[in-house]
């Protein structure tokens, strides 16, 4: 189990490099177990992992989809695990190659234990988390409607919280146009970053209508603005990333259409304003039913109560397979991306017990 989050950190998943060298480490593992993986591989180096407990077939599956990649490091060591007092540390060791190693033994240690499963053990790790979702949007295109499911566990660290819901993410791009001139005589120019000021001061009086019991309210963050050439000219563009954080009842159409109408109002004021938006990244929320019974069985069986987190996940995408989804896993959120992220190895044994006790209770 150590030794395979080990080879799992080693295996660096960063955007630059992909996913398919970590995607292979668990195809080896898989095999080694008698349990018979499945890659698919886009690009040249990037990848999905697959595979299957097969049952009798008695009763619906049950789902684990964890992330393979993982965010860039500061340093090249940071790919080569350490183990130092009950822990191991590595980037990746907490997000979220923990949880993905628990599920994968996990399921070896079923198979091994020769235990009747009525139902099957579905489990598949994906591209592209902290980036673009390829892998799972992959994922979805192949799978959709081809399983039955009773429920879907998405590994990532949640310190063994039982989350249901979080925020979804609107990222968008607003670029200003202006027009350069020696700045000695600005009026002979448009200024790009003097339209920006104009952008931001209405934004931020801007509210995303709608909240919600779990999650609150929207969030709006100016997080990145670059404009100008030199201190003596005058500025042809600026651009700025915002990041929204989305509640369920809101969607991406609709606050892009609430920014468009900010930058259409300025421009009819301001004949000279001239402004183009891009959505970079748009990912929904995620509320899964309290009340259905996959999540009122989950509550009662590892005794928690379901809460909120404000991070977001690749979980909205499976909705789509239309089986309730609870996010569970070993590993503490703050030691997401850290520069030493971590896992204490007695929460991976945990993980593994909590896994197989859900395996057990909705397969068995
Ligand atoms: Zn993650």
């Amino acid at each position: 189990m150590k030794e395979l989050l080990k080879k799992l950190v080693q295996a660096k998943s960063t955007p630059d490099v992909g996913e398919l060298k970590c995607a292979k480490v668990l195809a080896d593992f898989f095999s080694s177990k008698g349990i018979k993986p499945k890659l698919d591989i886009w690009n040249k180096n990037r990848a999905n992992i697959t595979t299957a407990l097969k049952s009798t077939g008695k009763k619906p599956a049950l789902l684990f989809v964890s992330h393979l990649d993982v965010v860039p490091a500061d340093s090249a060591s940071a790919f080569k695990p350490v183990e130092r007092s009950g822990k191991i540390f590595g980037r990746g060791a907490c997000d979220m190659k923990a949880g993905m190693a628990s599920a994968a033994t996990a399921m070896a240690e079923i198979l091994r234990s020769k235990v009747k499963l009525q139902g099957d053990i579905i489990f598949a790790a994906t591209a592209g988390e902290e980036t673009d979702s390829a892998g799972v949007k992959r994922f979805i295109k192949t799978h959709k409607n081809k399983f039955k499911l009773c429920g879907i566990i998405v590994p990532e660290p949640t310190n063994f919280d039982l989350v249901t819901a979080h925020r979804g993410l609107l990222w968008v791009k607003i670029i200003t146009k202006g027009k350069s001139a020696h700045s000695s005589m600005p009026q002979l120019g448009i200024n790009a970053i003097d339209s920006m000021r104009l952008f931001l001061s209405e934004l931020a009086d801007y509210k995303i209508p709608g909240t919600n019991k779990l999650l609150g309210k929207a969030s709006i963050s100016v997080n990145k603005i670059i404009g100008g050439k030199a201190g003596n000219i005058v500025p042809d563009s600026c651009s700025a990333q915002i990041d929204i954080r989305t509640i369920p009842s809101q969607n991406a159409k609709q606050i892009v259409a609430g920014i468009n109408k900010i930058l259409t109002r300025l421009s009819k004021r301001n004949p000279r304003f001239r402004a183009e938006l891009k959505v970079l990244r748009d990912s929904g929320s995620l509320q899964t039913d309290e009340k259905c019974r996959f999540v009122k069985h989950t509550k009662q069986l590892l005794k928690k109560t379901s809460r909120a987190v404000p991070f977001t996940t690749d979980a909205p995408f499976l909705t789509s397979l239309k089986a309730p989804i609870v996010i569970f896993g070993p590993g503490k959120p703050q030691m997401c991306h850290k520069p030493d992220e971590h896992i204490e190895i007695k929460d991976l044994k945990k993980a593994v017990e909590f896994y197989k006790k859900m395996i057990l209770h909705f397969l068995a």
